[in-house]
């Protein structure tokens, strides 16, 4: 059986029964030789480095009620805030400083006119701050066109946006079924960021309740044909003051979970070599040493938390999220020993742009 799964490894683009297939191993064998295939085309593409974001949580409030979203809308028990605009700063400054060449803001989803011009001004003065060192990448939720284009002429470089499953229908199992939650909306604002020039990133939740296996392969298969230049995308994990919680009978063990997300981004390393990949937080909640097992199955990008530590108890996604209580010189020290251990360079004072993008859009 292992023969099949070796020659299926050695193919660089998969069909979807392929992918089926590969996403069905079991044993610890067989998904050791995915991730270890993951790890073998990073290396030979973007190299073994990593890249480092600083990621701040700037507001939790939303006006959306996703079903697993722990500051979701309704979700009184969450305590609401917005960083100042100095909180911000010392934040970029930061991450500046200590070469990080990148920042990642994300909010609730907000549109009001207010909210498009707080954080058209903070990306000027970001930059002002920072001697325009520093890419930043936006992850505020689904915009208009108009104000993905004023926020892209403001300074942001990238943009993530989950589509967090490529299944309609179980789509609208994990969100309500309204106009505020629509899944081709969702997915016509992917284009428009990619209109407006971005670097565009999305990704999908590992493991939700009653999805399977096609879907996940199909989820690879979207990425692909979205030709997107990075992915975001992590384990599923239960937040016990959400709707989806009740669901969470129908889970997969975290374990499971865990060991399916690293699969995925292998497989998806190898199917699109040249993309940025982020080892997600959620991995790390299920698993301590999650990241370094996300960059050793072809992740390539890591988020260190700078939100201050005061609001970090109110940005809860899910729960038991880690690094509550470390600053962030804590963890970027802890992350330097840890990438150099597993023989991958962090990657200072470089902007870490999507190789895939440079190669989509003539730059390199
Ligand atoms: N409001 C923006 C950005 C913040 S949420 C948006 O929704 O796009 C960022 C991501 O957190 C979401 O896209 C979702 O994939 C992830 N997330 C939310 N709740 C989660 C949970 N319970 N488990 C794992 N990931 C979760
Ligand atoms: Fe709001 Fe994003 Fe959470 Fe949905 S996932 S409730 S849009 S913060």
């Amino acid at each position: 059986m292992s023969e099949q799964i070796e020659s299926l490894l050695q193919k660089t683009q998969h069909t979807k029964d392929e992918l089926i297939r590969l996403l069905s191993v079991q044993s610890a064998h067989e998904t050791q030789l995915v991730l270890d295939k993951g790890l073998e085309v990073k290396a030979a593409h973007p190299g073994r480095k990593v890249y480092l974001r600083g990621l701040i949580e700037l507001s939790n409030v939303c006006s959306k009620n996703c079903y697993y979203c722990g500051i979701r809308a309704v979700n009184i028990k969450v305590e609401r805030y917005t960083l100042s605009t100095e909180e911000v700063l010392n934040a970029a400054h930061f991450s500046w400083q200590q070469g990080f060449g990148s920042l990642v803001i994300q909010t609730g989803e907000q549109k009001s006119t207010r909210f498009t011009s707080q954080i058209s001004s903070l990306l000027q003065e970001i930059h002002k701050h920072t001697n325009n060192e520093l890419t930043i990448t936006l992850s505020c939720g689904e915009q208009s066109q108009e104000t993905y284009k004023e926020w892209r002429q403001a300074g942001a470089d990238r943009y993530l946006l989950r589509i967090e499953t490529t299944n309609k229908e179980l789509f609208y199992q994990i969100h309500p079924h309204d106009k505020n939650h629509d899944f081709d909306q969702r997915m016509n604002a992917l284009a428009d960021l990619k209109h407006a020039g971005f670097q565009v990133g999305t990704g999908v939740m590992i493991g939700l309740p009653n999805q399977t296996i096609a879907d996940l392969a199909d989820d690879l298969l979207f990425f692909r044909s979205l030709d997107v230049d990075m992915v975001g995308m992590g384990p599923y994990i239960e937040h016990a003051d959400t709707p989806l919680f009740s669901s969470a009978h129908l889970l997969w063990s975290p374990s499971e979970r865990f060991r399916m997300g690293l699969i995925m981004i292998a497989l998806l390393r190898i199917n699109m070599p040249w993309i940025n990949i982020a080892a997600s937080t959620a991995l790390e909640t299920l698993d301590p040493l999650g990241r370094q097992k996300g960059i050793l199955a072809g992740a390539n990008v890591v988020m260190p938390n700078l939100t201050p530590v005061s609001n970090r108890r109110n940005y809860q996604l899910y729960d038991n999220k880690p690094n509550l209580d470390k600053d962030a010189s804590l963890s970027t020290k802890t992350l330097n020993e840890v990438v150099s251990s597993i023989g991958e360079t962090i990657c200072l004072h470089e902007s870490g742009n999507s190789l895939h993008y440079l190669k989509r859009t003539g730059l390199f």
